[in-house]
């Protein structure tokens, strides 16, 4: 039986957006997360999601960013919450990559490693792409105004789905699902 997902991305998101995470001690949770996701969890596979164009500019390693990935799973299932899969692009858009959000790579991976159903899914993250990214796939994206959010607001479709940050996105979307 196909699954709906949650596919999270990381900064901006569900920690703070401290540009680049280089170690576990950068990363600051934003206090909501737990708990939305805990919420959302109920009835959502959860997957993380994240760029990191830092690795192919040589500014840290693919080590470094699974070293963070692990820490932010860990803290996570300390709170109850279970992420599924962690999907990392570490190449940088000119680098014209197939798994560059928001190019649905990672969307279908997910959909066939963990039968989800993609069109009952949502995105959520603090940039246009990760709103198109869930689009893409026929499933919905949630954008929240946390990280870059607030800069990046009007570069937005209209009609999109804008919250104030992790706890309203997970309302919403339970509440459209
Ligand atoms: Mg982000
Ligand atoms: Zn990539």
């Amino acid at each position: 039986m196909l699954r709906p997902a949650v596919f999270l991305d990381r900064d901006g998101t569900i920690v703070e957006d401290r540009g680049v995470l280089a170690k576990p001690s950068d990363v600051v949770f934003y206090p909501d997360t737990f708990d939305a996701l805990k919420r959302l969890q109920d009835r959502f596979l959860l997957f993380l999601v994240t760029n990191q164009p830092w690795v192919a500019r040589g500014i840290i390693t693919l080590d470094d960013v699974n070293r963070v990935n692990t820490w932010v799973v860990s803290r996570l299932a300390e709170h109850g919450v279970t992420i599924t899969a962690v999907y990392v692009c570490p190449h940088e858009r000119e680098d014209g990559c197939h798994c560059i959000k928001p190019r649905p790579y990672f969307l279908h991976m997910a959909g066939k490693e963990h039968s989800v159903d993609l069109e009952r899914s949502f995105t959520i993250g603090d940039h246009p792409h990760d709103v198109e990214f869930g689009r893409s796939v026929g499933g919905r994206g949630v954008y929240v105004r946390t990280g870059h959010g607030e800069k990046h607001v009007n570069d937005l479709q209209p009609g999109e789905i804008v919250t104030s940050g992790i706890k309203e996105a997970a309302d919403w979307i339970l509440r459209n699902s």
